[in-house]
């Protein structure tokens, strides 16, 4: 795609903003986008808390990555920051002011669809200065053995992404994504959302952990056989409505948009935590089982490397 082609930073034309609930606080919330000066990669500004600290969106600042990647800087923090981030990445947007009246971002669909409307609706800006490239030029792994977590960079004259899962699942087997250019991120990657499984979900709900949640922003993963019964219970914890049980299977798969979409929503994650590298980068990316905890681990060895570089 032509907007690909040359190698000037981006931002922003106008402010523009949406407004939606946190997945885990179940906190309403406004996120206004901003243009921002070039060399100023992505600063969350949380509006909400006096003097309006900023923070950051570098890997020195992530404190957290238990289900969503939390960050934190001059005693504010902002959670579940990858959706976003890898809307703006994906895009090719280098530097960008993101506001937010409270503490984590909202799950909207549970894709990065929404964001990617927005920064598109405020128009893709041309910056003066070139954009600085991090080349992968001797592979960089991290490996996590108890979990079977692999994620390695290749030297590649473009940025792509490979993505396997396997959770040895009954009802979802080992699937594959890829994104061989940024320019298909939008159509690809973006309408990817999150998923769980039922099981889990039980368990986050019990200890009040997903708030915002419910069944249109995640595809949710039966494996076990439930009982009619059972199954209304689950929907009285939800507030939702009883419908009925249809067996093991994706609950809400009229929702799905791709086959392998749990796969390439694992690859927008990725994508959203190597935002946090700070810098583009040219390689050939594959992940084998990839979580917030592992990219960050890898995304930090990346950054090693570019520190040896300056
Ligand atoms: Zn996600």
């Amino acid at each position: 795609m032509q907007q690909y082609m040359s190698d000037k930073q981006r931002t922003i034309k106008k402010d523009v903003s949406l407004k939606g609930t946190g997945l885990h606080t179940g906190k309403d919330v406004k996120i206004t986008f901003k243009p921002a000066n070039e060399n100023t990669g992505y600063t969350f500004r949380r509006t909400d808390i006096e003097n309006q600290p900023e923070i950051k969106a570098i890997v020195d600042n992530v404190v957290g990555t238990s289900r969503s990647t939390v960050l934190q800087q001059n005693g504010a923090s902002v959670a579940t920051v990858e959706h976003v981030l890898s809307a703006i990445y994906g895009l090719g947007i280098d530097n960008l002011i993101i506001e937010i009246d409270g503490p984590e971002t909202p799950i909207l669909d549970g894709s990065s669809k929404i964001y990617v409307e927005k920064l598109i609706e405020a128009g893709i800006k041309e910056q003066n200065d070139n954009r600085k490239y991090f080349v992968v030029k001797n592979n960089i792994s991290f490996t996590d053995s108890d979990t079977g977590t692999q994620i390695t960079a290749y030297p590649a004259e473009e940025l792509s992404l490979n993505v396997m899962i396997d959770y040895n699942s009954t009802v979802m087997g080992e699937q594959h994504a890829s994104l061989v250019s940024l320019s298909e991120y939008q159509n690809e990657i973006a309408p990817c959302k999150t998923f769980v499984f039922l099981k889990e979900l039980e368990v986050l709900l019990k200890n009040n952990q997903i708030k915002g949640g419910d069944l249109s922003n995640a595809l949710v993963i039966v494996e076990k056989e439930f009982t009619q019964k059972e199954f209304d219970r689950i929907a009285d914890l939800f507030h939702k409505d009883h419908q009925k049980y249809h067996g093991r299977g994706i609950l809400n798969e009229q929702d799905m948009t791709f086959p392998n979409e749990p796969a390439r929503h694992k690859l927008l994650d990725l994508l959203g935590d190597m935002a946090l590298v700070g810098m583009r980068v040219k390689g050939k990316i594959f992940a084998s089982k990839p979580g917030h905890f592992s990219n960050i681990q890898f995304v930090k060895k990346i950054c090693k490397e570019v520190k040896k570089m300056q």
